[in-house]
């Protein structure tokens, strides 16, 4: 038996083992879906609580594991000791313990993979400390005696008194290595100074703050307009009731969604509470950042896949320790050990890089929600587009909604026009890349000075070029796979027998211009501009182009100080920038994300398209959008130019009710991989015999067929969909049948449940 001790609202760190339990479950760090017994010996007892890291006898070798829970007895008689308990305090607290069985189970991965998602890897390693580095403080003097000194110094080493004039009264030191720099001596000086006692020097903890070096200016809260007002109150009510209900925020691009968020978050904090802050990975800029630094200073701490090691230990002991009270990071963030939870926030709540791709497949949005529940604290789900599942929630009163219809200080949504390119096509003769209305709106605003951004929304997982309208493949004539298309060299090329030939103008089969497009990269359209506008300033900004965090940086700094005319960019450019000066934005091929073979090809196209429109016209001169598309009437480009993001949920939903799939169903997917097509094809198929006899007739099941993305790395790919309206009814007893099942030699599979990425 054990029980939770709450001091004053901790973290609940503290669990006391009663004398009489003895067993311990232990998640041991290989990949197995077990908790194992082990005994926690006499000298142990107090020690080892929920959350501590261990380490155990297994087999013949020992490992280190968490302890996830405790039990009076075991079923087994052979149990074992733990060996040793490692650190003094646990890394998880018991609520992050409860919230990683809860993700094991639901995901249908294993505990260990769970625990490891929880806790960064930066803070799990052994040997993670704090960095130490030498500082130097002032020594206190009594101006007196060592006044004529300082005189002297000034006359024989001015080097010498320039650091001490740098270091002045300050209480918090200065480093060493720093101190010198900006005093411009070496470290050999600052020692002399120690010597004659005027500086104390000493190891001290450094925090290895991700934006050292950065200013930001402080901001102070806006006048809420009348919806941000209502919205801000229903969330404050949320924010001090006990179970609070999800708030989902459905806020045109531009309505001041952040500006609530940090309303929301400084009510939190008034109450004593800290906050959870999740944005999309390729969102968290620095400029976001700052948004939330300007107005909470340090009490922001940052937790990005792009930070070092050691700064992501040192943030993450930031926030676990109260210093700073509210976390900001990528999907990982939802698992901050923020002290006294009270807020989590999720911008962008249906973008797709919330979903983790790699076991446990768990989606940060989801995850939020769940971890809401368990903490008591408030969940604030924002978007412009809502994902279906979310809204679907809301609409049936399970979330709680509020609606931002206009833009801050009556700014105009940007005006969209569409541009049918099969006309344009007929007009030149010849498929176009660029329409006509598009160069000319471009040269308008090179003339104006005001700044374009193109965007191209290539899908993400083909490199193989295909017909969008026939299905025709690029195949190598020779081996009869795919040729791979290569986006630097823009041509076609065989990776079996090294062959190669050009892109073709036109689909071979069918003649479709689109199919070009396909393969097109931003690169091409970089080099086309500077071709038709050799005087603009063009640069390109997609994930080939981005070496590091730094150049991309450097590309937005250099496009917000208006040092480029025009950005040109994928999906990298669609979230969350704020530049007041683009008032052009042209979507080059908007239906390249419709010939995904997908059900939420639609839902995803129209997303974006109304993000990237949501770029312009941020400032006071209104934007316009220019949407170039081969066929204007589906009905995701219909609406997304037209604004009407509830009428494209409901006709969708039309269909989806029909077919039953999400948000009407919930929808697991398995896919199984190996090199040998054959006994992928016969383990999936016993696998189906298998789930067939549990699974209850109100599961559907689709396949096994060959996946969308039948082979990649050389391994053979097949897929199983199951869908039911309660994701348990499939999960419970499909855990059971994988648990027993054997899988044919090199045959592996994975196990996707609330899948979003049908490939
Ligand atoms: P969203 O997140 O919904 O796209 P933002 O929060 O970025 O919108 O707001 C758009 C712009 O309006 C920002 O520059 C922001 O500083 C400003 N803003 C937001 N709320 C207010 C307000 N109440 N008064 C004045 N300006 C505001
Ligand atoms: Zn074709």
């Amino acid at each position: 038996m054990w029980f939770l001790f709450d001091i004053a609202g901790d973290l609940r760190l503290f669990a006391f083992v009663d004398t009489k339990t003895q067993i311990a479950k232990v998640v041991v760090d290989i990949a197995l879906d077990r908790e194992f017994d082990y005994r926690v010996p006499e000298p142990l007892r107090g020690q080892v609580l929920i959350g501590s890291a261990v380490l155990v006898p297994f087999g013949r070798s020992r490992r280190s594991g968490y302890v996830v829970g405790f039990a009076e007895g075991s079923e087994r008689a052979d149990v074992k000791d733990i060996m040793e308990v490692t650190g003094t305090v646990p890394l998880l607290s018991a609520d992050i313990v409860k919230l990683a069985r809860w993700i094991g189970d639901y995901y249908c991965a294993p505990v260990e993979h769970a625990i490891r998602a929880v806790l960064p890897g930066a803070v799990r390693r052994k040997g993670a400390k704090f960095k130490e580095c030498l500082f130097v403080f002032p020594v206190r003097c009594d101006g007196q005696a060592h006044g004529p000194d300082i005189g002297e110094l000034l006359k024989r080493s001015p080097g010498q008194a320039a650091a001490l004039g740098l270091l002045g009264a300050t209480a918090d030191g200065i480093a060493l290595a720093e101190l010198a720099r900006r005093a411009g001596v070496g470290v050999s000086a600052i020692r002399a100074l120690e010597k004659k006692g005027l500086v104390r020097i000493e190891p001290s903890a450094v925090g290895r703050n991700p934006f050292m070096g950065r200013t930001v200016l402080p901001t102070s809260p806006r006048d809420p307009t009348p919806e941000q007002a209502s919205a801000l109150s229903l969330i404050r009510r949320s924010l001090d009731t006990v179970s609070p209900p999800v708030v989902l925020l459905n806020g045109v691009t531009g309505s001041g969604k952040t500006e609530v968020y940090l309303q929301a978050i400084a009510h939190a904090l008034d109450g004593g509470k800290g906050a959870a802050v999740l944005v999309p990975e390729i969102a968290l800029t620095p400029q976001t950042v700052e948004r939330f630094r300007g107005r909470f200073g340090d009490n922001i701490a940052v937790l990005h896949s792009q930070l070092s090691d050691g700064e992501r230990h040192d943030e993450w002991h930031r926030i676990r320790e109260g210093k700073a009270r509210i976390a900001i990071g990528a999907r990982s963030a939802v698992f901050a050990p923020v002290r006294n939870l009270g807020l989590i926030v999720v911008d962008e709540e249906h973008d797709t890089s919330y979903k983790q791709d790699e076991s446990p497949r768990y989606n940060a949005r989801d995850v939020a929600v769940m971890r809401g529940r368990m903490e008591h604290c408030s969940v604030l789900l924002g978007s412009a587009t809502p994902s279906f599942e979310s809204f679907y929630n809301a609409q049936t009163g399970k979330y709680a909604m509020v609606r931002l219809t206009k833009r801050v200080d009556d700014r105009k949504m940007p005006a969209i026009r569409v541009v049918d390119m099969r006309i344009e096509a007929d007009r030149v003769g010849r498929p176009n890349i660029f329409s006509r209305d598009l160069v000319t709106a471009m040269g308008l605003r090179l003339d104006k000075g005001e700044q374009t951004i193109l965007f191209l929304n290539r899908r993400g997982f083909s490199t193989s070029l295909q017909c969008p309208k026939c299905g025709y493949v690029a195949r190598c004539p020779l081996c009869s796979i795919a040729y791979t298309y290569h986006r630097v060299a823009e041509g076609l090329r065989c990776h079996v027998c090294g062959g190669a030939r050009r892109v073709p103008e036109k689909c071979p089969d069918c003649g479709d211009p689109a199919f070009k497009f396909s393969g097109m990269g931003t690169q091409r359209i970089e080099g086309i501009v500077s071709k038709l506008f050799p005087k603009a300033r063009v640069r390109r900004m997609d994930s080939d182009a981005m070496g590091g965090k730094l150049s991309y940086e450097e590309v937005l700094d250099d496009f917000r100080t208006g040092k480029i005319d025009i950005l040109v960019g994928t999906q990298m450019i669609a979230k969350g920038l704020d530049f007041p000066n683009v008032t052009l934005i042209g979507i080059i091929y908007a239906d390249l994300s419709l010939y995904v073979s997908d059900f939420r090809a639609g839902e995803r196209t129209f997303q974006l398209l109304t993000q990237v429109a949501g770029r312009a016209g941020r400032g006071d001169v209104p934007g316009e959008v220019l949407v170039q598309t081969y066929t204007p009437m589906a009905p995701a480009i219909r609406s997304a130019v037209a604004m009407d993001y509830v009428g494209f949920y409901e006709k969708e939903c039309l269909e989806r009710r029909e077919l039953q799939y999400p948000p009407f169903s919930r929808l697991v997917c398995i896919t199984a991989r190996g090199p040998s097509d054959e006994r992928v094809v016969v383990g999936m198929r016993e696998l189906c015999e298998r789930i067939r006899r549990v699974m209850p007739e109100s599961v559907t099941m689709r396949g096994p067929s060959p996946a969308p993305l039948a082979k990649a790395k050389g391994l053979f790919r097949h897929q199983l969909m199951l869908r039911s309206r309660v994701v348990s009814t499939i999960t419970t007893p499909l855990r059971d049948v994988l648990k027993e099942f054997q899988w044919p030699s090199k045959v592996a599979c994975s196990v996707d449940v609330d899948a979003i990425s049908l490939i």
